[in-house]
């Protein structure tokens, strides 16, 4: 009988030529999810009915990084510095958010995950934080992606706070875009100096569901804090699977 549940995390899109086409996931997502007793696998996305039927068999799910969000999904057109997007992965994606919350699964959403579980819910995106916040800090760091670049502040009470066990943290940045309006079921649990949201809890929880904009997957090798998310994270997956 298997004892470990099993970790869906989305994947994002890689198109190398026309015989390397297919989905992608940062190696750190798989070892942060087996360091902490869970079975890491990936969902490609294919359309809307699969990606409900593939996370059907999962006990919990990672939303990971990737494209942004395609603005129609928040009824915006194009900022002029939009990055590539992906129409069929957002749909995927929107359906898995609301999927997850129906049915009680636990979900950590990480990055663009943490949009599109906001745009899930009706909320909208800053298309690009350097030319739409005023004084931002800088949020796509250029040294590597393990290492901590900017602080955040965590909201006293919150799920967060408890899990991080500290109110400042420091994380690292690799995003050019953030939640602009947060959703009416999500509130704000944690934001950057410049004012930008840097993380979200779900309001009405039953489970684990927390939305982070840093990336903890390529931390917690390192930062006890970090490895902490994901333990509890997959803790609360076990729970759902007993
Ligand atoms: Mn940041």
């Amino acid at each position: 009988m298997r004892k470990k549940p099993i970790i869906g995390i989305t994947g994002a899109y890689v198109k190398h030529n026309n015989y390397m086409e297919g989905v992608y996931v940062h190696h750190d997502y798989h070892k942060s999810v087996a360091a902490n007793g869970g079975i890491p696998i990936i969902l490609p996305f294919l359309n809307k009915e699969m990606s409900v039927e593939m996370f059907s068999i999962c006990d919990g799910i990672i939303l990971s990084g990737g494209e942004d969000v395609d603005p129609q999904f928040y009824g915006q057109d194009p900022h002029p510095h939009l990055g590539p997007t992906i129409a069929e992965r957002d749909r995927a994606e929107i359906a898995l958010v609301h999927y997850a919350l129906e049915h009680d699964v636990p979900m950590l959403a990480i990055c663009r995950g943490v949009q599109i579980l906001n745009v899930a819910l009706g909320g909208t995106l800053l298309q690009d934080i350097p030319s739409q916040v005023n004084e931002p800090i800088q949020h796509t760091q250029s040294i590597d992606r393990s290492h901590d670049s900017h602080w955040i502040m965590i909201e006293k009470g919150s799920q967060l706070a408890q899990i991080m066990g500290e109110e400042r943290v420091r994380v690292n940045s690799l995003h050019h875009q953030a939640i602009d309006t947060v959703a009416p079921d999500l509130r704000i649990v944690a934001k950057s100096a410049d004012g930008v949201t840097e993380a979200v809890e779900y309001i009405h929880p039953t489970t684990f569901t927390i939305g982070v904009q840093w990336h903890p997957e390529s931390m917690s090798s390192t930062t006890p804090q970090m490895n902490n998310l994901f333990g509890q994270f997959i803790q609360s997956c076990m729970k759902l699977k007993s």
